[in-house]
């Protein structure tokens, strides 16, 4: 087997040497290298070793979706370009809207396709401005929605206590049957108890 594999080996490199001149040292290199990937080969196909183990390393690993979005860019699933923001304009490149590109490799919709530090410097923008902006906005709708709830119940009440008032204060200011002295006596009355 293993004799096979040298014989193989020398045909491949007297085959690539025979073209061009090669050093003693070029051809060792060569058989050397041209047994080792036969031997290799030879492995995979009795089983010994896996074969996806041997070519792994050779072909670059598939970029998972979920590292393509790194600290200091965004990698394009489709073409492995590295970008800060993977904008529109470049999606539509690939024929794909934002939607659809995070649809077809697994991304919540909410996933921001740029580098995660600019979606953090954005979000820290987004806090220093809009976000207060906005919450204040939102209790000022919410403080005068309650204003409006409250105000016609204020305005209900006071009607009544407007209508109250004049009826209390009827005997004492629009009465002429009650005598002067009588109303000074009321006046006094609580301090004369003594
Ligand atoms: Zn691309």
């Amino acid at each position: 087997m293993t004799k096979k594999l040298i014989e193989i080996a020398s045909e491949i490199v007297n085959v690539q040497a025979s073209g061009i001149s090669m050093s003693a040292e070029e051809i060792s290199s060569a058989l050397r290298e041209v047994f080792g990937t036969l031997y290799e080969l030879q492995r995979a196909e009795s089983g010994e070793m896996d074969l996806v183990a041997i070519q792994e390393p050779e072909a670059a690993p598939a970029l998972k979706p979920e590292n393509s979005i790194q600290n200091d860019k965004v990698i394009c699933l489709e073409c492995g370009a590295e970008m800060k923001q993977l904008t529109k304009l470049h999606l539509v490149s690939h024929g794909l809207t934002a939607k659809e590109y995070k649809k077809k490799y697994g991304f919540t919709m909410g996933t921001p396709l740029a580098a995660k530090s600019l979606t953090r410097a954005r979000s820290k923008a987004a806090k220093k401005r809009g976000v207060p902006e906005n919450l204040k906005k939102y209790m000022d709708a919410r403080r005068q929605a309650k204003t409006e709830v409250v105000k016609p119940a204020a305005e209900v009440v006071k009607p009544a206590a407007e209508v109250v008032k004049p009826a209390a204060t009827l005997p004492v200011s629009e009465t002429p049957k009650i005598s002067r002295a009588k109303r000074i006596k009321n006046r006094f009355s609580p301090r004369t108890v003594e």
